[in-house]
């Protein structure tokens, strides 16, 4: 698809040291800031991205939306877990370490978004709400481009069992079994299967699973650990 840009970062090629080790892209996990804005840099440069070209969230696993056409400067970070942008060029980034970076690109209507779906946001409807409010600049569902990266498995992500009960009714899609048999949730399973029913058909999903992955942050293997970033941006 030309013109829409996605992008999902590993843990390697940065400056933190352990346990942020090397590329963390998280500001509030505990690391060095000093590391951290090398680190956001190194990866804008690797992608072809201004420093300043990239906007980030203050996420919070909610459903509130933000529609942006630049980065916050000197403002706080608002506390959102998906921006929205119809500005070209302009880079949205995502972070995490397990929960499920969404990025959406509608290259026709120049509509760009990230969302950040760990269980709550997912089961709450972020995804949707990103949607909607893409839509809502001139976006088409079937138009929009939808790739989700590196997240924690649904053989992986154990949950009690009623927790995966409570999941499952909002989002049937989301019922999963760990490897070793346990209950356990499929977030991105749950957000693949909203994104269908909102009419996103161009969908792909990254293999990765962040928890079996040793080239990738997760916080449920690692706990104190840094973050990955997705980016999205059209031309
Ligand atoms: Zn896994």
């Amino acid at each position: 698809m030309s013109g829409a840009h996605f992008a999902f970062t590993d843990r390697w090629g940065g400056v933190s040291a352990a346990p942020y080790e090397e590329l963390n892209l998280g500001g509030a996990v505990g690391d060095d800031p000093e590391a951290v804005r090398a680190n956001r840099e190194i990866a804008a440069k690797s992608l072809g991205l201004g420093p300043d070209g990239v906007v980030w969230m203050n996420q919070v696993h909610g459903t509130d939306v933000a529609v942006v056409d630049g980065p916050w400067g000197d403002a706080p970070v608002p506390e959102v877990d998906a921006i929205v942008t119809a500005r070209r060029g302009l880079a949205l980034a995502v972070l995490t370490a397990d929960c499920v970076p969404v990025l959406l690109a509608d290259p026709v209507a120049g509509i760009a978004a990230a969302a950040h779906a760990g269980r709550p946001g997912m089961v709450a409807g972020v995804v949707p709400a990103a949607v909607r409010a893409m839509t809502s600049l001139g976006a088409d569902p079937a138009r929009i481009v939808a790739r989700t990266g590196p997240t924690v498995c649904g053989r992986c992500y154990e949950v009690p069992g009623e927790m995966r009960a409570e999941v499952a009714a909002v989002e049937p899609a989301a019922h999963a079994e760990t490897s070793w048999g346990t209950p356990a949730v499929d977030v991105a399973a749950g957000v693949h299967a909203q994104l269908a029913r909102l009419g996103v058909r161009d969908r792909e999903q990254s293999p990765v699973c962040t928890r079996e992955s040793a080239d990738h942050f997760s916080y449920r293997r690692d706990r104190t650990t840094g973050r990955l970033a997705g980016y999205v941006w059209l031309d």
